[in-house]
């Protein structure tokens, strides 16, 4: 593959552009490929070289590139109309009824501009509404470039640290964090901390750590500790949301009610987007029926809402969960069918349409064997600093091996994957059983 093109583009990007990125997960290296247009389940680069997709925005192409004509003919008529006001319309009106009918715990919707402000507006306003400070998070979870979660933590919960430069140390004392689906873990933090406590947060399934599902009864255990101690339980959903579990959200597939539910990337419809929702009787202390400040000069862009209105109005007329996740499912089993051939220590994770091959962890039959009860065990199980059902062993992967040397093998044959080990993958409607074929094909030869 010839890559001038991206080149030249990229040393131009890096005299004006910090990094040469908008986004510091795209500067792959030695150098991005500088995208020229998206075609279906494609991307064209600067060069002419096309690459099937599962990067997919990181998450919002539920469709791919090429939207349903729906779709498209709304986003042409709200972007030719205004684009925008800085007033009500009732297209946000009618997107928010389109999400708490679907979704069981939420009655009520703030939107914003991206997920990263859901979820530090949704920190504020379960700090406001409990009148208490301190939040619990998930050890590899990530909730966006937030203050109050970007710590890094360590053995002990309650003294984490900024994870970067120009947050100061005390942000991080009022952020706890334990290990996901460690029931004991969180157990103890509330009995010694419960009264303190304003919210725990967590996606529901760790989606940037290698995709770790909960351990049956975890998120049972979280809802009944934040009842038990008047904590809020937040689900953040920004990737799970109306990917897993279809239009009820991988709350919906897991059957566990949050308090509130911080939204993004595929309601938006491709467009910058985030919400908060939840019951009334908390999303209205948010300004202006409460005092929890919130505003947003873009929020409830009239684009993005008619953009994520029909994104979700198509899904709930045609067949997209069925296809995505039956394609997902061909991936993961072909690719863990192929695992166990040629890589037996590493393993595929993922649920409904996201995947991902993770170089570290024991072939699942492996650790079955050592580990019953899974984390719960912490105390006497010889496993745990290892443990996948924890994410831990993702701290230890492979991650040079998989940037340097896998991501680029299957770049170079036309697979465009996420460049970050820790990072998800997804599949679009666009995506065929021909793509999936083809995938299986470049994963034998890459391995
Ligand atoms: N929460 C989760 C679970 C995410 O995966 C992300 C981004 O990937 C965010 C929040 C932040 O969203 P955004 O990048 O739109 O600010």
């Amino acid at each position: 593959m010839n890559h001038d093109r991206s080149r030249e583009l990229y040393d131009r990007a890096l005299s004006v552009l910090a990094g040469g990125v908008n986004s510091s997960v795209r500067a792959t290296r030695p150098y991005p490929f500088v995208i020229e247009r998206g075609d279906g389940a494609h991307v064209i680069d600067a060069d002419g070289n096309r690459y099937l997709d599962y990067v997919m925005g990181y998450g919002p192409l539920l469709y791919g590139h090429d939207a349903p004509e729906q779709v498209q003919s709304a986003i042409q008529r709200h972007a030719s109309q205004g684009p925008m006001y800085g007033g009500p319309t009732e297209i946000e009106v009618d997107h928010a009824e389109f999400v708490a009918r679907h979704v069981p715990s939420v009655e009520m919707l703030r939107f914003v501009n991206s997920g990263t402000e859901a979820t530090v507006s949704a920190v504020r306003l379960a700090r406001a509404y409990t009148g208490r400070d301190k939040i619990v998070i998930m050890q590899g979870g990530y909730h966006g470039a937030q203050e109050s979660t970007l710590v890094e933590a360590g053995d002990d919960p309650y003294h984490t640290h900024p994870s970067s430069p120009g947050i100061p140390e005390e942000f991080a004392e009022h952020t706890i964090a334990v290990p996901f689906n460690d029931e004991a873990a969180i157990r103890e933090v509330f009995e010694e901390r419960g009264d303190e406590i304003a919210a725990v947060l967590t996606e529901p399934i760790l989606a940037n750590y290698g995709i770790v599902m909960p351990v049956d009864g975890y998120h049972e255990a979280l809802r009944d500790l934040c009842d038990d101690h008047g904590s809020l339980l937040i689900f953040d959903e920004v990737i799970t949301g109306f990917r897993v579990g279809g239009l009820g959200c991988a709350q919906g597939k897991l059957g566990v009610t949050p308090d509130l539910t911080t939204f993004g990337k595929i309601i938006g419809g491709g467009f910058p987007v985030g919400a908060i929702g939840g019951p009334a009787e908390i999303i209205e202390h948010f300004t202006p029926s409460g005092e929890v400040f919130q505003s947003g000069t873009f929020s409830g862009h009239p684009v993005t809402m008619a953009a994520g209105r029909e994104y979700l109005r198509y899904a709930a007329e045609h067949d997209v969960y069925d296809h995505v996740n039956a394609l997902g499912d061909r991936l993961r089993s072909g690719i863990q069918d192929i695992c166990e051939d040629q890589a037996p220590e590493y393993t595929v994770v993922g649920t409904d349409s996201m995947f991902k091959t993770v170089f570290t962890r024991e072939a699942p039959e492996t650790f079955e064997g050592h580990c019953e009860g899974g984390c719960r065990q912490r105390e006497s199980c010889p496993r745990y600093e290892i443990c996948p059902k924890t994410g831990a062993d993702t701290a230890a992967a492979a991650t040079e091996r998989w940037e340097r040397v896998f991501w680029q093998e299957m770049k170079e044959r036309g697979i465009w994957l996420t460049a970050n080990q820790f990072e998800s993958q997804f599949v679009s409607y666009a995506h065929t059983d021909a793509d999936v074929e083809e995938t299986l094909e470049a994963y034998k030869e890459a391995l």
